[in-house]
């Protein structure tokens, strides 16, 4: 098993909070182009590395594909498929899945119609982000409460039943009112995964210009706790499964792409900043888009990369499991991360860590009073 990313750095504007690389140009049909090339050669460059992979997921995310025309996608879907081996298993849970991230202010009859013609996705993400237009204003977002309402309309009506949807909680204007009507509307529609965030303030965004200039507030950390916690008892009270620290979906419809990063499964990344891991080796291309299109055009793998050590991997391992909602697996954790097992139970056995574990004979789990500090928890594992 093994997953494809192809990163698509164009957006229309900034968004508030969004600290990702990505740029306005794309209108410019040469320059778009220009990129495609880039990211096809990138693709046939690096496919000896998975000639003895199967590729069982595939991710266009961004910066907001959706803004490139879907024939410009697919030149880059057949590239992918002539040149690395796709899971063609009957199997729904194993055979490709292939998603496509779209923002909800694309999502027209034409589009839809387009993207069912085509027929290379089988997977939507879109990020709703809030279901009141006061809120996505206040988040910097373009589109507005109807453009989500017809995005739904548009998956039911093409047939798109393998959706995701992302919203935003933990800001000032945000109430428990409208987090509940939130909810039980998408709940009320079958959405199959929504994956929920708590609003981060980072460097470099324009959240943080308002920030400073006292525009804006951040929330103490027991208004986050009080919202999350909320948003999770409405999901898992209706059927929702809490697979890992942001996401939920209903039964069989989790990221399996996501779930195979959680899971340690090689992948190459494609595009400028995309991240790839295989043969215990992370790297990274480059950031700016004219850096990127440099390292391709001289074949260079990445523009950085690293050899995990034993310690690096253990740590990895750590990090990434403590995400997910089955966590640490004993069992798995001995046989390969035996020296370091005496050390795991040391930290866990500390008097400051009672209270924020699940733990049973075969994992150790993070619990909602862990999963709400799980970044400064899981750092105390590491090596
Ligand atoms: S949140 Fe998405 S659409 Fe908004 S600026 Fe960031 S990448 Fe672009």
């Amino acid at each position: 098993m093994s997953g494809l990313y192809v990163h698509i750095p164009f957006c229309e504007s900034k968004c508030g909070y969004c600290d990702f690389y990505s740029i306005k140009r794309y209108k410019d049909s040469d320059f778009a182009s220009d990129f495609i090339k880039s990211v096809v050669d990138e693709i046939t460059q690096k496919a000896y590395l998975f000639k003895n992979q199967t590729v069982d997921t595939i991710y266009f995310g961004g910066g907001t594909p959706s803004i490139l025309p879907l024939e410009q996608l697919e030149r880059i879907y057949k590239a992918i498929a002539d040149n690395y081996n796709l899971s063609s298993s009957l199997s729904p849970l194993s055979s490709l899945e292939c998603t496509l991230e779209i923002n909800p202010e694309h999502a027209t009859d034409e589009y839809f119609s387009d993207l069912q013609r085509l027929g290379f996705v089988n997977r939507l993400s879109t990020g709703f982000q809030s279901m009141t237009d006061d809120g996505l204003k206040y988040l910097g977002r373009r589109h507005t409460v109807d453009d989500n309402l017809r995005y739904l309309r548009l998956c039911d009506k093409y047939g798109f039943s393998n959706y995701s949807v992302d919203y935003i909680f933990g800001y000032e204007i945000l109430t428990a009112d409208e987090i509940e009507r939130a909810f039980q509307f998408l709940i009320g529609e079958g959405v199959p995964h929504i994956s929920a965030y708590s609003l981060g303030i980072e460097d470099n965004t324009p959240f943080m210009l308002k920030l400073r200039k006292g525009q804006i507030h951040k929330m103490d950390d027991d208004f986050y706790l009080s919202q999350f916690l909320q948003i999770h008892n409405l999901l898992e009270s209706n059927g929702y499964n809490h697979y890992e620290i942001s996401n939920y979906s209903l039964p069989g419809c989790h990221s399996r792409h996501n779930s195979n990063y959680w899971e340690s499964v090689p992948y190459l990344g494609f595009g400028p900043s995309a991240h790839s891991f295989y043969d215990g080796t992370r790297s990274w291309n480059a950031r700016k888009l004219s850096d990127y299109q440099q390292q391709i055009s001289n074949h260079e793998l990445y523009a950085e990369h690293e050899i995990l050590s034993e310690d690096d991997l253990f740590n990895e391992y750590i990090m990434l499991r403590l995400r997910t909602r089955q966590g640490i697996d004993i069992e798995y954790l001995t046989l390969h991360f035996a020296k370091y097992v005496s050390h795991f139970y040391k930290i866990l056995r500390r008097k400051e860590m009672l209270g924020f574990f699940n733990v049973n004979d075969r994992y150790v789990n993070l619990n909602l009073n862990g999963i709400f500090i799980s970044d400064h928890i899981i750092s105390e594992f590491f090596v």
